[in-house]
């Protein structure tokens, strides 16, 4: 069910939950995630206002509101009244209001829609608040509320059936044949045993299939045995995202499992950030013990491959710039893995203005670019990351994350710009030399 509001931001609902109900869910949620590190974030800020000049969402519409700190504020009072150092006196007098439906509802834009948890505001805060991970933090509470935006509810819910938000399991052997027919490759998928299980992102298994080949042309050319499964197929980790732990635990656990199972001793990421953040990062949290096997994401395994001379690739006589995905560089620490990829290829490479750590997000982070209504947001980010690439003067833009490219592809498709986004993997497996 979709009920917008009139002023001032749209916001969805799931189930017949009564207000009280979902505010009582998202208040015993946020209580849970108030641990030792989340106190100490909510209680450093000295309201310097440096974190607003971070965030495209703010700098692209000089809107206060999208302060990122601003965005934890339902967050900051559920913690001021449920486990601040005061609470019992907050309480008795009143101190501090509790949320209410109608912040909760309001909070739904400036949590899903106008934040991609890209920690651009986490490394400019100088008391180092980790703004995005509270505001993931504050996700979980609004998932348990069924306060998302419907289009990620939906995502979820397909990714609770189907272990993907768009493609079954039991479709992936289809998809994969015609794949490797449909680009001269083989795929394999379901072998009973494997060095690496290879993973995909949502787009991948769909419209973006070349993406599957062109990872399948370097790990035989690097002589990999390798396959993807039914067991665990997509890495984009939807859980992860939408503030839903236990999809978030479920999902991660397939991967894993799956690689066990088969005896690969690497779980290969594709270019996804996301599944960067999910799979790498928090994935030996949701298995509850260190993970038996190897998580890579495809840019760190790229370079490596190139390093160690397992593949080699000719050049390109071109200028290029790069976009830094926020979850594999700034969040991933692959900001130079993929430069000297880059440069293998050959590309004379020109940076943004803003790159590396201090990169702007595409503004499509975070489930943004699954969420319909964000897109005027979105569009005002676009315009912003269309300047700087154009001010580089560079022929080529490349990226390494696939949803970074989904969102700098239909910016460009919008806005006419005849720019086309590059994949750095594809260009990769376009350039393997005998
Ligand atoms: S930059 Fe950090 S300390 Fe300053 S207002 Fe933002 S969150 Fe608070
Ligand atoms: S994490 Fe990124 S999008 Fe979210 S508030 Fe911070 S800078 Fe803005």
């Amino acid at each position: 069910m979709s009920v917008a509001t009139a002023t001032p931001a749209a916001f969805d609902r799931q189930g017949e939950a009564p207000d009280e109900a979902r505010v009582e869910a998202a208040m015993r949620s946020f209580a849970t995630d108030f641990g030792r590190t989340a106190a100490l974030h909510l209680e450093a800020c000295v309201h310097c206002g440096l974190c607003a000049q971070a965030c495209h969402f703010h700098v692209t519409t000089g809107d206060a509101k999208y302060t990122p700190v601003r965005k934890l504020e339902p967050f900051r009072r559920a913690y001021q009244r449920e486990a601040g150092p005061f609470a019992p006196l907050v309480r008795a007098l009143g101190l501090v209001k509790p949320p209410t439906i109608a912040d909760l509802q309001q909070w739904q834009e400036l949590i899903y829609d106008s934040c991609n948890m890209c920690g651009r505001c986490t490394v400019i805060c100088p008391m180092g608040i980790d703004i995005a991970e509270l505001v993931r933090d504050a996700r979980h509470g609004m998932y348990k509320a069924g306060l998302l935006p419907e289009r990620l509810a939906l995502m979820d819910r397909t990714a609770r059936q189907w272990g993907s938000p768009a493609t079954p399991a039991e479709d992936l052997p289809d998809i994969l044949a015609e794949a490797a027919e449909a680009h001269g490759v083989p795929i394999p998928c379901d072998l009973p045993a494997a060095d690496v299980l290879m993973t995909a992102a949502p787009a991948e298994l769909g419209d973006h299939t070349q993406a599957l080949a062109a990872a399948a042309r370097i790990l035989h050319r690097a002589g990999v045995k390798w396959t993807m499964h039914q067991g665990g197929y997509d890495a984009s980790n939807i859980g992860f995202n939408n503030g839903d732990v236990e999809l978030q635990e479920r999902l991660t656990r397939a991967l894993i499992d799956t690689a066990v199972k088969i005896g690969a001793h690497t779980v290969l990421l594709p270019e996804c950030g996301h599944a960067y953040g999910a799979a790498r990062w928090e994935a030996a949290r949701w298995y509850g013990a260190k993970l038996p096997v190897r998580v890579v994401h495809m840019t760190e395994y790229l370079d490596e491959l190139i390093s160690n001379g397992r593949i080699r690739v000719n050049k390109i006589a071109a200028t290029a710039t790069f976009h830094d995905p926020c979850q594999i560089v700034r969040r991933g620490g692959l900001e130079a893995a993929a430069r000297r990829v880059l440069a293998a290829l050959g590309f004379e490479l020109r940076e943004l203005q803003n790159h590396g750590v201090t990169g702007y997000c595409c503004g499509g982070g975070g489930g943004v670019v699954s969420n319909q209504r964000a897109a005027p947001l979105r569009q005002k980010v676009f315009a912003m990351k269309r300047q700087q690439v154009e001010a580089t003067g560079a022929e080529r833009l490349v990226t390494s994350c696939g949803q970074c490219l989904i969102t700098l592809e239909m910016g460009a498709k919008q806005t006419g710009w005849d720019k086309h986004p590059e994949s750095l993997m594809e260009l990769v497996a376009a350039q393997l030399a005998d």
